[in-house]
């Protein structure tokens, strides 16, 4: 993975991988109330860290938080969790794997998860079929 072709068109500072560099709180280095959050980012963080739509949401809200608390002449002071939960689905069954700072778990391969994950889809995107 790297960054978008478009990013080459700005001075935005680049991570290796050739991400929009942020630092813990999401925000774009070296500039004045410019935050990243999700896939376009490069976050200090554990080397498992995901690119995922969870990590993305979790990095969003805190880069809102910072935003605002910038423009009210606060310091920006939240940092995203790294928080890894996936539940890989193979139409029949599913497996759930999640890491954080505090625990790594693994369950096995149920039918059950398959379900849970397509409750949590039909869940989640309601919010924004409204
Ligand atoms: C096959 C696949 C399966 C995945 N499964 C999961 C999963 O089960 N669970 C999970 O949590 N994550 C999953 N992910 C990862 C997840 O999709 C991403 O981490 C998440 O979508 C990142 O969100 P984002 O908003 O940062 O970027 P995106 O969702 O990629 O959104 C970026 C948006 O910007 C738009 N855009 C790009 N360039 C421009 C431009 N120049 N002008 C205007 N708009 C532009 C794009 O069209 C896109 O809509 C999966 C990814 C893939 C590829």
């Amino acid at each position: 993975m790297t960054g978008s072709p478009w990013f080459d068109a700005t001075d935005l500072p680049r991570s290796p991988g050739g991400m929009i560099q942020a630092d813990a709180h999401c925000k774009v280095t070296g500039y004045d109330k410019v935050y990243v959050a999700g896939d376009a980012g490069s976050f200090p963080g554990p080397d498992w860290m995901p690119k995922q739509a969870h990590m993305a949401d979790l990095q969003a809200k805190a880069a809102v938080k910072n935003l605002l608390a910038e423009f009210k002449g606060q310091p920006p002071r939240a940092i995203p969790k790294s928080e890894l939960i996936c539940l890989i689905d193979s139409f029949n069954s599913g497996m759930l794997v999640a890491r954080t700072e505090k625990y790594n778990i693994m369950l096995p391969d149920i039918s059950l998860l398959h379900w849970a994950k397509r409750g949590f889809e039909q869940w989640y995107i309601r919010q924004y079929l409204k």
